[in-house]
């Protein structure tokens, strides 16, 4: 269970941190990456603090 980069695609950033389902990953192009049961929900990096990628609503 991975989650693939929205910014460069990378299929397997490195996970930091997991809290249950929750995880918090850095990718490769250096933005942070947040997902949830395996898809990503949020995305952090150089240009803005925080940008939602998808809605899983
Ligand atoms: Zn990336």
């Amino acid at each position: 269970m991975s989650a693939i980069c929205p910014s460069c695609s990378w299929p397997s950033p490195t996970v930091v941190s997991a809290h249950g389902t929750i995880r918090y990953l850095r990718c490769v192009c250096g933005r942070w990456l947040i997902s949830e049961s395996g898809a990503v929900i949020a995305a952090a990096g150089d240009s803005s603090l925080a940008e939602p990628v998808a809605d899983i609503a």
